[in-house]
């Protein structure tokens, strides 16, 4: 069963000017089917040939694991936003936040510090942990919070090729752009 790229929920230049149809066309493009291409062609005859990406993520390691994380990260930061997104959220996520935090804009603040400080290439995350409240992690290079069993909410990529194309070096800049796209029903819904 070969993984597949999956379909945005929308088009290509629907989240400009804050992330371009220049970025879209190679960071998902490009960049994300590569990791679905590798991965297909690295697990044929290995114990993964029929595993879903949460198992791979959980037990692989080396490029298996690398590829495959990556696919799952991609798919999960497609999917948290939509055009005319931003804002704040409402309802149950927002009450987390408030307890987890402090204020909507406490955790803007430390999302945004967690993911321009973020040393080389990775994802910032907001997580879920197992007590119900949330956290803010960095992880390096294909990272993924499933693997230290957190659930994951929201996510920032912070490889250059996030963000190159449309802010050159100036990552605060891709992060300020990031806020604007979020779909917050959507992380809403990721809560457990
Ligand atoms: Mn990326």
């Amino acid at each position: 069963m070969a993984f597949e790229l999956p379909k945005l929920p929308y088009s290509l230049d629907a989240l400009e000017p804050h992330i371009t149809k220049n970025t879209l066309d190679f960071h998902y493009g490009k960049h994300h089917q590569a990791y679905v291409t590798n991965l297909n062609n690295l697990i044929p005859g290995t114990a993964f040939e029929n595993s879903s990406l949460e198992d791979i993520i959980r037990k692989a390691s080396g490029g298996i694991y690398n590829n495959g994380a990556q696919i799952w990260n991609h798919t999960f930061y497609w999917y948290s936003f939509k055009p005319k997104g931003g804002g704040e959220p409402t309802g149950i996520l927002a009450d987390t936040i408030l307890k987890s935090f402090g204020s909507f804009a406490e955790f803007k603040d430390m999302f945004s510090k967690a993911s321009a400080t973020l040393f080389g290439a990775g994802w910032s995350w907001l997580v879920q942990k197992s007590d119900g409240s949330l956290d803010i992690i960095q992880e390096s290079n294909a990272g993924n919070p499933l693997k230290n069993d957190l659930n994951p909410l929201l996510t920032c990529d912070v490889w250059e090729h996030a963000y190159y194309l449309d802010y050159q070096n100036k990552r605060p800049d891709y992060i300020s752009a990031f806020w604007n796209v979020i779909d917050w029903n959507v992380v809403a819904k990721r809560l457990k």
